[in-house]
């Protein structure tokens, strides 16, 4: 019993040892490499090892409760899936995890095994933030001593305010509507994501997996969506360029869809060069879903144009515009699972 630290069970049967514990949580640079103004190359500022701190924490915990509430370790006591080998000296069965915070971890476990005497009345954005990651972790969103605390500390947490902006806080409600199924915040917190974050979205690498996998898909939709813009500035400048209602005006036709397109490109701030490694919006998703809707419509009126020829702007950018829209309807189902 003398390398216990944390005695959640006094009959428990089981010791959980973090080690490498991690003392900080989706680090938010401020500076140079801000997330909200870096780009592809600093998407990953989060999650580095400077993050660890040293020293070991050991849990005393039960078993049957932890297996009672949690898929995770349900599976772990299984008899014929037990792999830690064998018990301490003293009987216990003996599980290491890590990386963890060991103040979100010591909440988890008090959760788990029911003893909520010393569990706080309130916890921080950051510190739920963190519990979800473990509770992700480990499979128990469901279990219904997580539910009771959830509810308690995010009634709490409502009455602090919620992000309006892009910002830290933002990324970690996300992490908690996520891992807990929250629709109705889900979906407001990345209504004020999308339409506040100008620009590539952080991609922290230590926030639950799921919230990786909306940061990245967000990304990827603004990048797919450029990718088409450059395309369609490709297709205009080519040589082979058709125009599709009067091809005897092509040359004239590609002049003023790639001039129009280039204007364009640049009032709304989504950046027109070609080969950059790391084009940079300067603007939100949710402004370049407007402003790729209400593309501008160009047609020849100039005097020598036979009437017959119809072609705008908006005929291209559509199909770019609808594709975003799909995607970016497709992020506001919370999903069940990511993989
Ligand atoms: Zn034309």
């Amino acid at each position: 019993m003398e390398f216990i630290d944390q005695v959640l069970d006094p009959n428990g049967d089981t010791a959980i040892t973090l080690t490498h514990p991690t003392s900080n949580f989706l680090v938010w640079d401020t500076g140079e490499h801000n997330p909200s103004v870096s780009g592809v190359a600093d998407r990953h500022a989060a999650g580095s090892e400077e993050n660890v701190v040293p020293g070991l924490t050991s849990y005393l915990v039960s078993s049957t409760r932890l297996g009672k509430h949690s898929r995770y370790y349900e599976n772990i006591f299984k008899p014929d899936k037990w792999r830690e080998g064998s018990k301490t000296e003293d009987g216990y069965y003996a599980l290491t995890t890590q990386d963890f915070d060991p103040e979100a971890f010591l909440l988890f476990q008090e959760i788990l095994n029911e003893s909520q005497h010393s569990l706080p009345e309130r916890v921080s954005p950051e510190m739920l933030a963190m519990l979800a990651k473990i509770v992700d972790y480990h499979c128990c969103q469901d279990a219904v001593p997580v539910r009771k605390w959830y509810a308690k500390w995010i009634g709490w947490m409502f009455g602090r305010g919620k992000p309006k902006r892009y910002e830290r806080d933002a990324i970690l409600w996300l992490c908690i509507a996520v891992v807990f199924q929250d629709v109705p915040e889900f979906r407001r917190t990345l209504k004020v994501v999308l339409s506040t974050c100008q620009g590539w979205i952080c991609e922290p690498e230590d926030v639950p997996a799921g919230v990786l996998h909306l940061l990245q898909a967000i990304n990827d939709a603004t990048g797919d969506t450029i990718e088409g813009l450059l395309d369609l500035l490709a297709r205009f400048r080519s040589r082979d360029y058709l125009c599709p209602c009067v091809p005897a005006t092509s040359f004239s036709c590609a002049a003023l869809m790639l001039g129009s397109l280039i204007k364009w490109m640049d009032e709304v701030g989504i950046p027109i060069v070609e080969g950059d490694e790391n084009p940079f919006p300067r603007s939100s998703v949710s402004k370049i879903c407007r402003d790729l809707m209400r593309a501008k419509k160009v047609e020849f009126s100039e005097p020598g144009f036979p009437p017959a020829h119809r072609c705008r702007l908006a005929n291209h950018i559509s199909p770019i515009a609808v594709k975003l829209q799909r995607k970016v309807n497709e992020l506001r189902i919370l999903k069940r699972r990511f993989d």
